[in-house]
């Protein structure tokens, strides 16, 4: 997948953090353990000698043979008396190691495979973490929370033309919201939400949205104009394919405010196409819609809209505008 430089170098960089940051924790560990046990930190000074003095002995020459077993003898008798007394005050040998993210490339993202250097999955992972990252810069995610979206905005009465109260129905899509969430996985299913502006669609994906990065996986969540707008660009652009990849790679794709884009030729053949592939590759999307389903099928197709119907849970918005009540 072909990843831009920055997307690359920030992968690096949190790979190069998680290994920082467990070697000075390993460093920090070891010395309150040798503060604790002074006979251990003496016993590990007196191996590294043990080290040091093999190498002179291979430097000096004479009867290096027997010198050598001798002090290879030292170190093993050394290493079991350092392991003994760890052992006795609780600990063992791999409580002074570092404790790698990733146990696999111990944090270096890289692998030697069949004499070949290879990326390690953690890398891979990391640039996938570092392009939802950069996509997702500008959204207002850390706003939305399931915490903060409140039910009490939302009328009670029921209107004719609707089979529940506004407040009921939002108390419905909320707790399915968050059992999507709370469950969510690569096979989850696709969600569609519609309904007039100001009901808190935005609000909601944007939650789910918090939940499942905090669970790992990767999601990027785009008004429709801006994923246009992203696809159009790249058309012409060298670094090609970068963020359409990720959207097609990304384990949940939110495509918000659909129908608001500028309805091109090419606006609605992306866009399409997107959302073919994704269902192809089995990987969950979220569509947000302001517009009805009729207003759809004029933007795009017959077609389009009612596989999107088809392959998706919907989720109704009614209501008053919650914003001009907030006011
Ligand atoms: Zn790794």
């Amino acid at each position: 997948m072909g990843y831009s430089k920055t997307i690359k170098r920030r992968a690096v960089e949190i790979i190069s953090e998680r290994k920082l940051t467990a070697e000075n924790n390993a460093e920090k560990r070891r010395q309150r353990i040798f503060d604790e046990i002074p006979e251990a930190g003496e016993l590990e000074k007196k191996i590294s000698l043990c080290a040091l003095s093999t190498a002179r002995a291979l430097v000096k020459g004479g009867d290096v043979q027997s010198a050598m077993e001798k002090l290879k003898n030292d170190s093993l008798a050394l290493q079991r008396e350092y392991e003994l007394v760890l052992n006795k005050n609780g600990y063992t040998v791999s409580d002074l190691e570092p404790y790698y993210f990733c146990s696999k490339c111990n944090d270096s993202g890289f692998l030697e495979l069949d004499n070949k250097t290879v990326m390690c999955d953690c890398l891979k992972n990391a640039m996938t973490e570092a392009a939802c990252e950069e996509l997702n810069r500008s959204s207002p995610l850390k706003l939305s929370t399931f915490e903060d979206f409140s039910l009490k905005y939302y009328s009670m009465d029921i209107d004719d033309r609707y089979p529940r109260s506004p407040y009921e129905q939002m108390s419905k899509i909320l707790s399915n919201c968050k059992k999507y969430a709370e469950n969510f996985s690569l096979n989850s299913s696709n969600i569609l939400m519609i309904g007039p502006t100001g009901l808190g669609k935005t609000h909601l994906s944007l939650a789910i949205a918090n939940e499942v990065i905090k669970k790992g996986y990767g999601v990027i969540y785009a008004p429709a104009p801006k994923i246009v707008s992203i696809l159009e660009k790249e058309q012409f652009s060298r670094d090609k394919y970068s963020d359409e990849s990720m959207f097609l790679d990304c384990d949940l794709l939110i495509i918000d405010d659909l129908g608001t884009e500028f309805s091109t030729q090419f606006s609605k053949t992306a866009i399409y196409n997107l959302f073919n592939d994704r269902l192809l590759s089995g990987k969950p999307v979220i569509i947000n819609t302001n517009c009805k389903l009729t207003e759809l099928e004029e933007l795009y197709t017959e077609r389009f809209v009612s596989r999107i119907v088809g392959e998706a849970k919907r989720f109704d918005f009614f209501g008053t505008d919650v914003r001009i009540l907030k006011k």
